[in-house]
This record gives structure tokens, sequence and C-alpha cells, in this order.
């Protein structure tokens, strides 16, 4: 058994990495300084804002005037679907998204719809990538905008994003997308990939809460969102958070750095869980993309059980999933990702996700495996609906 919690929740959050609180630390009481002021404190502090919008921009392939630093990726979602969809009103009110998108993105795009935009949601196939068809039949002379995230949060697959920007491109819309699940732990080049908005946040890779950036292509004259000061350049007001964006730019350039080895390792890891689930728990589902995923998701519906119960069972043990995503849980309605690909209700609601960090280890996973196993094994055996089917199915 691991010595302490196994968390497997990383795609809620993550751990911050100590080199990046360490980074952080002289900012909050010797070098305090608001960068924005004039006298000769705010030197430092401002110099480690330019130095950090620097190695972010580097790790894209972008240009240090094209990251905006926000509150998180639920601003940086808000900032450009709201102010993307007021930038061109002249040619059209007409946004499309994805049907799995954050709940950052289909919320915005709700209150969109109440303000006099039209809004088309495309679908996705059974393993969770956007149908490019669906997608082509949507666009239309007045849509302006097509938001589709670079990966889902809960069901872990990787969207086809340089063809989706092609496709936005060749109907003069923009193209936005929520890599949020994404940035920092699989490699993006905006200028190849055709990606004219991004959003990312910090506490998924392994930097601080409430620090994320939106990259805006310098030619988009992005309007403000935020009002009431001339930070970033005059289109993102507040007082700049010091601390947060070294922190972030920290934990950025160390996840990029070693990114290879470790998605080799965690795709091993994450696939040696798949195996062990497939072999050793019978009446299970992948759910998302096999090979087109982030290397440390995976996320499983088991026939004849539920998501709560296992989560509150396998936190006994100490080992941390989730059932859906965060923001989900609570409710009861079924993830909206998981009915998007299919998945039966009865089904989804028995659905946990894994998410692994570089750290996770093989003794840890097995330990979940071993875990998970017995835990749906109680459940099952004390389901009268799972007797009746294993009896049925044998009979078949
Ligand atoms: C976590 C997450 C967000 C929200 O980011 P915050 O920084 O927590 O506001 C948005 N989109 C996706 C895909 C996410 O996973």
């Amino acid at each position: 058994m691991p010595k302490t919690e196994v968390y497997l929740d990383n795609a809620a959050t993550t751990p911050m990495r100590k080199e990046a609180l360490e980074a952080m630390m002289p900012y909050f009481i010797e070098q305090y300084a608001n960068p924005s002021s004039i006298h000769g404190l705010s030197k430092s502090p401002r110099a480690a804002v330019k130095d950090a919008r620097a190695a972010i921009a580097g790790t894209l392939n972008a240009d240090p005037a094209e990251i905006f630093f926000t509150s998180g990726g639920t601003e940086s979602d808000n900032w450009a679907l709201i102010s993307g969809m007021q930038l061109n009103e002249s040619k059209g009110k007409h946004l499309i998204i994805s049907s799995i998108e954050h709940h950052a993105i289909m919320e915005t795009a709700d209150y969109l719809k109440k303000h006099g935009y039209e809004v088309t949601k495309v679908g996705v196939d059974s393993d969770g990538v956007v149908k490019l068809d669906e997608l082509r039949k949507a666009i239309r002379p007045d849509t302006t905008l097509i938001s589709i995230m670079t990966a889902n949060n809960e069901i872990g697959t990787i969207e086809p994003i340089a063809e989706i920007a092609k496709l936005a491109h060749e109907h003069g819309a923009l193209f936005h997308t929520d890599a949020v699940q994404a940035y920092a732990h699989i490699p993006i080049d905006v200028k190849a990939m055709g990606i004219d908005m991004l959003s990312a946040s910090g506490h998924k890779f392994g930097g601080p809460k409430g620090i994320g950036f939106l990259y805006v292509r310098k030619s988009i004259r992005l309007p403000p969102f935020m009002h009431g000061g001339e930070q970033e350049n005059g289109r993102r007001a507040g007082t700049t958070n010091v601390p947060g964006i070294v922190g972030m730019a920290k934990a950025a350039e160390l996840a990029h750095a070693t990114m290879a080895e470790d998605n080799a390792k965690m795709a091993a890891i994450r696939d040696h869980y798949i195996q062990r689930v497939e072999e050793e728990i019978p009446y299970c589902r992948l759910n998302g993309h096999r090979t087109e995923r982030l290397p440390g998701n995976a996320n499983f519906s088991f026939m004849f059980v539920e998501g709560e119960s296992l989560l509150m069972n396998l936190g006994m043990k100490r080992v941390y999933i989730s059932t859906g995503s965060a923001c989900a849980s609570g409710s009861l309605d079924p993830s909206h990702v998981l009915l998007a690909i299919g998945v039966p209700h009865e089904t989804a609601h028995g659905s946990i996700r894994v998410s692994m960090s570089p750290g996770t280890t093989m003794e840890e996973i097995d330990y979940a495996v071993d875990s998970l196993k017995a835990a749906v094994g109680t459940m099952r055996s004390l389901s009268p609906l799972y007797d009746d089917f294993v009896k049925k199915n044998r009979g078949a």
C-alpha cells in the first residue's frame, strides 16, 4: 500500500511545483511593489512579469505581446467568447462550440444566447472527436467565432485543432480553443496550428490557483472584458498578480522542459491501468479516444455501480478520483460529455475519471486498480439487477 494518499484528480487541480512556489515567494513581502508604479521599487516586479510573459510566449511559439494574464481559465474563456463575439458584429452574431465544452464555455454561450447571439453546438462521435462534417455544415456567412477545446477535461480526447482552425479561417471566422487541459501537457504551437485565441490556467499544471492567460493573435483587436486600468497593454484591467504570474511561468517552463519523458511515462502507466481494468473488471467501457487522449487521463463507466458510491469507497482507501468534472459533481444530472458520446444515462452515472500527474507511480496505480476492483465487486454483489443481468448473460 502506498505511504501517502493516491491523488488521481489532477484534472481538477494539481499540487504546486515546489520550484514554482519558491519563485513566487520574493514577490509577496520583499518585492511587493506594484509593477505599474513609476518609482524604483516597481522595476524588479515589472521585470519579473516581463520575463514570465516571454517564457510563456516561448512555450507556444507566440509573441510576448500576445499573452494577456487573467484570473484563470474561466475568465479567459468568458473574455474570448464575449469580446470575440462583439468584435465582428458587422459580419454576424453566430457562434459555434462543441457539445462537450467545459461549463466555462457552455454557460458563457448560454449567456450570449440570452443577449441576442445565436449558438450552434456541434456534436462529437463515440470517441468524443468533433464531427468535422457537421461542423462544416454548421458554418454560416454570419459565423464569426468557433470555439472548440483542445482536449476534454472529462474523457481526455484530443481534438483535431489544426483542421478545425483551417475550416474556421476558410469561412472568415476566428478560432478560439479552451486549452486548459492541454497547455503544458501536450505540445501546442499557435502558429503551426492556426490558433487565434487560446485559454490556459496555472493550477492545472503545477502553478498557483487564480491565475491564467489568454493568448490573442496580434492582428486581433479583442476588446477588453475587465475595465478600470491600463494593465496588460490596456486590455485587461486589475492590479497585476505578480506572484501568480511568476509561479505560473515557472511551472510552465518546468512542464515543457520534461514534457516528452513525462508523457511517455504517464501514458505507459495509464495504459497499464486501462489494460488491468478491462481485463479484471467485467462490464466496463472506456470513455474517450483510445490513442488520441491526454497521457494522464482514463475515464471508465461501470455498469450497475454508482459513481458517487465508488468515489466514497475509494476515498476510504485514500484513493482520490472524480466522477466527472468537479464543477458537475453535486448535481444529479449525468455528465453532458458522457451523454454526448452516447453513454446511456444509467451507465453514465457509474463513471469515474482518474487523472494522473508526472509523479504518479505504477505502485499507486496498481493499488488504485486493486481498490477499484474490490469496490465494484462489493457494490455489484449487493445489486439484484446485476445478479439478474449476469444470469441472463450466461444463459444467452
Ligand atoms: C479547469 C478548467 C477550466 C477552468 O479553469 P479555472 O482556472 O479553474 O477557472 C476551463 N476549462 C477547462 C477545460 C478546464 O479543465
